[in-house]
């Protein structure tokens, strides 16, 4: 449950785990000190941010099962969220470059468990459950109600949820019904695209699109859409560069 050590040694038995990845891990554990802030530079500005946070190192805090065991309110938290196995635990471990950071993926009646990992001292990475193994918008509905939902409402320091989607398949009811109860919650959101690799270049031009579109649908969506592939390493240094702008 929330036992660290129980956590940290699980398997994640993920795939892109086992390729060599095109970016060496992040020497977590190498305590980052300086705290530099987008001065309103570049993008080149933005990407070494995104660099320099990521270097620092990343912690798992704690895995809670009620509102009552959140860790109290302090970092600005960013939180990973979408259906079942569609990539989240490999992104949180391509992003980090660490290989047993996320939880092994969501399995049907998995306990529900928010997973805190504080990144840096800056940032507060937290892995929702996935939601809508069924595909049914109810299912989301129901894993998201109670804890969830009184995370996402009630959480002031909670700056944004990253929605993933992913690339190779059509946006489903259950990723709809996640959406729409985030416009409710008045979480911003903003969507991600996982394993981009598995598409090629036009029709993820196409799925871009259609992402943006969404995006423009939803009051609570950033307009910002990224493509990413734990896969290549394709969008992690843009994904970043992204949460580096809303670290401390
Ligand atoms: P989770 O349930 O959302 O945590 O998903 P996982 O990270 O466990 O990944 C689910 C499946 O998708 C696994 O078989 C992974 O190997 C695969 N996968 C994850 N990321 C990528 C990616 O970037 N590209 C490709 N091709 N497969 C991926």
């Amino acid at each position: 449950m929330g036992d660290p050590a129980a956590h940290a040694a699980e398997p994640t038995g993920l795939g892109p785990d086992d390729v060599t990845h095109p970016h060496p891990p992040s020497p977590c554990g190498f305590g980052l000190r300086s705290r530099p802030k987008l001065g309103g530079g570049g993008p080149a500005t933005a990407l070494e941010a995104g660099r320099i946070l990521f270097a620092g190192e990343c912690r798992f805090v704690r895995a809670v099962q009620s509102i009552e065991a959140l860790p109290p309110v302090g970092l600005a938290e960013v939180a990973f969220a979408g259906r079942s196995n569609v990539g989240k635990s490999s992104l949180l471990n391509a992003l980090t470059g660490r290989h047993a950071l996320a939880r092994v993926s969501g399995m049907p009646g998995r306990t529900q468990q928010l997973v805190f990992f504080d990144l840096s001292g800056r940032l507060m990475l937290v892995d929702l459950p996935g939601y809508g193994y069924a595909q049914a918008p109810k299912s989301v509905q129901a894993d998201w109600q109670g804890l969830m939902f009184d995370y996402l409402r009630g959480r002031p320091n909670l700056r944004r949820v990253m929605l993933l989607l992913d690339a190779r398949v059509e946006v489903k009811a259950s990723d709809a019904a996640a959406m729409e109860i985030l416009d409710r919650a008045a979480v911003t959101f903003q969507l991600v695209l996982t394993k981009a690799d598995g598409v090629p270049p036009t029709a993820l031009a196409a799925k871009e699109r259609e992402a943006s579109k969404l995006a423009r649908a939803h009051s609570a969506a950033h307009p910002e859409v990224v493509s990413t592939s734990s896969m290549t390493g394709l969008g992690l240094a843009e994904l970043r560069a992204a949460l580096a702008d809303l670290a401390e």
